[in-house]
């Protein structure tokens, strides 16, 4: 109850609201934190290639973070939400943290995926690898993403050469078919990177 009332006061203050369920919350409210977030962190693998762990399954109540992650310009929310994440995840092994590159033209200003990734590296204190991008304009509309991803080859990424010898951890916001982060692990390999991993807030069951 305390905390309600400090919830409703800091709302006055600093009026915003959690974006799931719109009560008064700095972030998202503490009760939306213990619903959405699975007690056990949930782990993909990508082809036998790639370990996915997410804190989450993907779901309509979590799609609002990421709708407004990527539709509202609620580019402040993304940062605490790594944070979030990172109290459900192990620090990987790894020198640097790669964000999935904003997709080329997107009309975005910023990558939601590389704010994610701030925050994760805020707390684990691992910087962010920017030397990766696609090469090409993959479209990223409904229905047609989902098609296109399919298609996917490393190709479609053009990395730094600096990653040569590093070890990264790929991050982005939500895990549909894998076949983005899976390719990008693929072209950081192919650069002489070790992809020891991936995270995402939230991933669509598997099978
Ligand atoms: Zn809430």
């Amino acid at each position: 109850m305390k905390s309600q009332i400090i919830n409703y006061a800091l709302h006055f203050l600093w009026p915003v609201s959690c974006p799931v369920c719109g009560a008064p919350a700095e972030i998202i409210c503490d009760d939306c934190i213990k619903s959405l977030f699975a007690e056990k962190i949930i782990s993909r693998n990508l082809e036998g290639r790639l370990e996915v762990k997410s804190p989450s399954w993907y779901h309509t109540r979590i799609n609002k973070i990421i709708s407004a992650f990527k539709y509202s310009g609620a580019r402040e929310l993304c940062r605490p939400v790594g944070r979030i994440m990172r109290e459900f995840l192990e620090r990987p092994e790894a020198d640097y943290l790669l964000p999935v590159p904003l997709h080329l033209k997107s009309e975005r200003k910023y990558n939601q995926a590389r704010e994610l990734a701030k925050g994760l590296s805020d707390s684990w204190r691992l910087e962010i690898f920017d030397g990766a991008e696609w090469s090409k304009v993959v479209p990223n509309r409904a229905g047609l993403a989902e098609a296109e991803r399919m298609n996917l080859t490393p190709e479609a990424f053009k990395i730094s050469n600096e990653i040569n010898g590093l070890r990264v951890a790929l991050v982005d916001d939500v895990c549909t078919t894998g076949m983005t982060l899976l390719r990008l692990a693929q072209a950081c390999e192919a650069c002489g990177a070790e992809v020891t991993g991936a995270y995402t807030l939230t991933t669509v069951s598997g099978d």
